[in-house]
């Protein structure tokens, strides 16, 4: 069975596959699909049993290891980011792959925001390199109330 893919979905593939022409033979339908379905996750994020559930519906005989195979090609492409705190993935905007960019994960609902700010990721840079330090993530979890579960009176201002 095949994955329903829009025609949405199937430009953004289409797209990411000329923008990474170099790996995009090992870009394989799988991989497409766990991509899809960790982009229709949207804010909520997914996790790798989750992801591995929805790929079985399309090929029974999937394994947990295709499913991670899968994560750490995206995850190197830049395509999605793993949220620590929440051990969720989350599909990143489109060109904001090669940025530094912060994750605002709600403490409460979970929800995960990308905040992409070139004068926090330059700053963060400026940060890391005066300490003598390489940057090893381009992904950073800050924890938040989301506007929706934020106490009455703390949004009431
Ligand atoms: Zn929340």
């Amino acid at each position: 069975m095949e994955l329903n893919v829009t025609r949405q979905e199937q430009a953004e593939l289409e797209r990411l596959i000329l923008e990474h022409d170099r790996i995009a033979q090992r870009f394989t339908r799988p991989r497409q699909m766990i991509y899809l379905f960790v982009r229709r996750a949207g804010n909520r994020g997914v996790g790798a049993y989750v992801l591995l559930e929805a790929l079985k519906t399309y090929s029974p005989n999937a394994r947990p290891a295709t499913v991670y195979r899968a994560l750490d090609y995206l995850l190197r492409l830049g395509l999605v980011v793993k949220i620590d705190s929440q051990s969720k993935f989350f599909a990143r905007s489109p060109h904001s792959s090669q940025r530094l960019c912060l994750f605002m994960v709600c403490s409460v609902c979970g929800s995960v925001h990308e905040f992409n700010d070139p004068w926090c990721e330059k700053k963060i840079e400026t940060t890391v390199s005066a300490a003598g330090s390489l940057l090893d993530r381009k992904a950073i979890e800050i924890s938040v109330l989301c506007e929706n579960c934020q106490p009455a009176s703390a949004g009431a201002s």
